[in-house]
């Protein structure tokens, strides 16, 4: 049991990013990764993807959130917590 826990730790530790503890909610890829559409679309592999931030305070990468509203045809919402969508900044 000891030795699982340490592991465990170690895991969480690896997900911290420059104060930034999240994943896209979108397509679940790391904010410091990028989604693999992007990659193989738009990207080099190893690059950034932009992440943008809702009034919310979900994030996303730009290409997933963009892709996502482009499916609401009514109200666009963030896919997390279904408020309205307002980038934030
Ligand atoms: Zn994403
Ligand atoms: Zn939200």
């Amino acid at each position: 049991m000891a030795k699982a826990k340490i592991v465990k730790a170690r895991l969480v530790a690896n997900w911290t990013w420059n104060g930034v503890n999240e994943v896209c909610g979108i397509c679940h890829v790391h904010l410091d990764g990028c989604p693999p559409e992007a990659t193989a679309k738009f990207q080099t592999p190893g690059d950034d993807c932009p992440v943008v931030w809702g009034e919310c305070k979900h994030a996303f990468h730009l290409t997933c959130i963009t892709k996502w509203l482009g499916t609401q045809s009514d109200s666009q919402s963030c896919p997390m917590c279904r408020r309205r969508w307002e980038y934030s900044g």
